[in-house]
């Protein structure tokens, strides 16, 4: 990946972190996205740049179609053009749909669903004039099986997973391939939140949570040369839960 450019969505922490740091590791430049957290983010580019100078942050809720605008340009501005782009950012709210009010709804769908569209969109315009192109979507694996009290989030996460094999299709013939990642269930803030009875639950044939390493090892294998002829795939990287 040498010389080439990758804006990772919500990389101040978790998985978005782990991604960041293989991408530098691989020669890339990197742009780390986060909407609140810059402590995070700045540790983020402190990791990175044991690995490479060419990284640094950008501030904005992908949610917002302004915002995403302005990390695209920051990213040519400091970098020329962009040619990865993995849409990581992503939040939950749960709770039965029975007591899931219609803000927890909206705002789930809203950056994990709307914040990739955003993206998408202004990264393929980008990426046709370039002729060259790489979109990694973080989905789940709740978007492909369900679970109880994410009836937002799942959603969101299957939207992802559509998004992913239409826009495939349309960008194929301009040399830009977009895959998805499902990931199982990842040691990050996120989990963290879980109920110890969900944890405890957990049936996974591998017999251990996922690291974020798990995930960033499949992204940066779809953002090689190496997955040229992959496109419009959803990878699960679950312990064979699914
Ligand atoms: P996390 O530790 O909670 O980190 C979430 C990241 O998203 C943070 O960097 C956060 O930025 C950023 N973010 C949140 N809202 C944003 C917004 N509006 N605009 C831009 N950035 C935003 O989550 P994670 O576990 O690493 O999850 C990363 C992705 O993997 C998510 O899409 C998640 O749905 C998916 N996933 C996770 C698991 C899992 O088990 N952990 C499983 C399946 C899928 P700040 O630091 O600034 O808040």
């Amino acid at each position: 990946m040498q010389n080439k450019t990758v804006i990772v969505t919500g990389g101040s922490r978790g998985i978005g972190r782990a991604i960041c740091i293989d991408m530098a590791k691989n020669g890339a430049n990197v742009v780390i996205n986060y909407t609140s957290n810059e402590k995070e983010a700045i540790e983020t580019m402190n990791l990175c740049k044991k690995y490479t100078e060419k990284v640094i942050v950008v501030k904005g809720d992908v949610s917002k179609y302004a915002d995403c605008e302005n990390i695209l340009n920051v990213a040519i501005e400091n970098f020329g053009s962009v040619e990865i782009l993995v849409n990581n950012a992503g939040i939950t709210k749960d709770g039965l749909i029975i007591r899931m009010n219609e803000d927890d709804f909206t705002k789930v769908i809203n950056i994990n669903l709307k914040g990739s569209f955003n993206m998408m969109k202004l990264l393929s315009a980008h990426m046709i004039r370039k002729k060259y192109g790489r979109i990694i979507n973080i989905s789940s694996i709740v978007g492909i099986i369900g679970n109880a009290g994410q009836v937002n989030y799942s959603a969101s996460k299957a939207g992802v997973i559509g998004m992913t094999k239409s826009l495939a299709k349309e960008l194929a013939s301009r040399n830009i391939t977009v895959n998805a990642i499902a990931p199982g269930f990842i040691v990050t803030d996120m989990t963290k939140a879980l109920p110890d009875s969900v944890m405890e639950n957990l049936n996974i044939p591998v017999k251990r949570l996922g690291e974020a390493e798990d995930i960033a090892n499949a992204v940066c294998f779809l953002a090689s040369e190496k997955s040229s002829y992959i496109t419009g795939q959803v990878i699960s990287v679950d312990g064979g839960m699914s």
